[in-house]
């Protein structure tokens, strides 16, 4: 359990309209100093609330890099959010590249690019394969009053992650579209990170 939600800080709050519907965006300051968003769409009430904690990737979320699923993902999440009329995308910073940074991300791709896969990749760098931590997203739904929620991922991790925090989580899938830029790195995060991915057979991404 977290005792100590007040080790993260709500800096500021506004509305913030998006083509899926108007979010009210929160901020808050983690101890380090990092800022994080919340965007929540609605009344989240007392029932289990549909969730997303989105990792920050800014190849993927603002540029649509195809090398990873991560644009369309939060895409996807506001979008269900606001059919589901309400939720939270909890967009968490300093996650790049599963938390090696940018720089380290793109030189991980560099070297996927000469036959490693993403896990491969980050060990030939002397990086770990997977430095995300939790808390202060546990932190963030707890200071929004949220306990139970089902989490939008394909990743176990994610679920393992929050309910180390005494968070009832129970996970709701995501879909994940191959194409041929990003099909080696699902298969690889399928088999090496025991993500949860429907739909990657043989023929996945071939024809995109
Ligand atoms: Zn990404």
């Amino acid at each position: 359990m977290i005792e100590d939600a007040q080790a993260i800080e709500r800096v500021s709050s506004a509305r913030v309209p998006t083509e899926h519907g108007e979010f009210q965006a929160q901020v808050f300051r983690d101890v380090g100093g990092t800022e994080h968003l919340a965007l929540v769409f609605g009344q989240l009430g007392d029932r289990e609330v549909l969730v997303r904690v989105h990792s920050e990737c800014l190849t993927g979320d603002a540029l649509g890099s195809l090398r990873c699923d991560c644009g369309d993902q939060l895409q996807q999440s506001l979008a269900r959010v606001a059919t589901e009329g309400s939720g939270v995308v909890i967009y968490l910073r300093g996650h790049e590249g599963r938390g090696i940074g940018i720089g380290h991300k793109i030189a991980a791709y560099a070297l996927q690019d000469s036959g490693l896969d993403t896990v491969d990749a980050n060990v030939e760098l002397g990086l770990p394969v997977d430095d995300r931590r939790y808390d202060t997203a546990a932190r963030i739904l707890l200071v929004l009053g949220v306990s139970k929620l089902r989490l939008m991922t394909n990743n176990p991790a994610k679920v393992a992650g929050l309910r180390e925090f005494g968070l009832d989580v129970e996970r709701a899938s995501m879909s994940s579209v191959p194409n041929k830029e990003n099909v080696e790195y699902l298969r690889a995060k399928q088999s090496r990170m025991g993500h949860m991915i429907d739909g990657l057979d043989a023929d996945a991404g071939t024809e995109a």
